[in-house]
């Protein structure tokens, strides 16, 4: 099984602690949403899986180590990350930045069904593959984000806020289209999102993080239910 098991994990920057000692585990294929206020330490986490933050601790993805290994290796072993603002290459096309994504694969013949199926998710990019990246709206920017992620082959996909800056509307559709990559690739879901409602409406597994610790963890039900976690954030109670 390609579990991510995390444990003890402890990162900063310079000499800023940022998380202490966060614990949880993914069990292949799930949805694990993590929760929490501005500044709780949601992106560093996410940055300490990808290898982008150096990280001390436990963190092994179906039983192979990648804390402390670089950024390339991680992405090697088949961690794609999302980050906050999708960081899309703007003045390259859509599809420059789609083949860009596969730059750890070397069969050719992959790549090309690879893209073929990132169209059947993203039928929109297609119609824009010759634009630049920065020509597209918001959600076709984070569509081509999580497109170039996926031409990884991802085990492992960390999404950091995907809804930032969308339309409700076009926030379902990306949430929407997660599940889908998520049932049908089984692809292991980490996802750090402001929109509890959403978050939880794909997850199986949640966790709070505060101040760089996790302070309640569940199934999505539980933390739904949980009156503290309502009030604070899903808006309501
Ligand atoms: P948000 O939802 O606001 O992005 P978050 O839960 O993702 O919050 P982080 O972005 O991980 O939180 O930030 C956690 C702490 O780390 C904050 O105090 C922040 O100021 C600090 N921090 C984040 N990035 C850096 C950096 N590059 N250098 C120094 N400190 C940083």
């Amino acid at each position: 099984m390609s579990d991510l098991v995390v444990a003890d994990l402890v990162a900063g920057y310079g000499d800023a602690r940022v998380l202490y000692g966060v614990g949880f585990t993914v069990r292949e294929g799930e949805v694990c949403a993590i929760l929490g206020p501005n500044g709780a330490g949601k992106t560093t986490l996410l940055r300490a899986l990808s290898g982008v933050v150096r990280a001390r601790g436990t963190i092994t993805l179906g039983g192979t180590t990648l804390a402390g290994r670089s950024p390339d290796t991680i992405a090697r072993h088949g961690v794609a990350h999302v980050p906050e603002g999708r960081g899309t290459f703007m003045p390259l096309t859509v599809e420059e930045n789609l083949r860009l994504g596969a730059y750890v694969r070397r069969r050719g013949a992959e790549v090309e069904q690879d893209l073929a199926r990132i169209y059947t998710y993203f039928p929109v990019l297609k119609t824009r593959l010759k634009q630049a990246a920065g020509s597209l709206s918001g959600g076709e920017q984070q569509m081509l984000a999580l497109g170039r992620a996926l031409m990884l082959r991802p085990r492992l996909l960390l999404l950091d806020e995907p809804s930032l800056g969308l339309a409700p509307l076009v926030t379902r559709e990306l949430f929407r289209i997660v599940q889908a990559i998520n049932a049908e690739e089984r692809t292991t879901v980490v996802v750090v999102e402001q929109n509890a409602h959403l978050a939880l409406g794909i997850a199986q597994q949640a966790h709070v993080l505060e101040t760089g610790r996790i302070v309640l963890s569940g199934t999505a039900a539980e933390i739904r239910a949980d009156e503290q976690v309502a009030q604070s954030y899903l808006g309501y109670r």
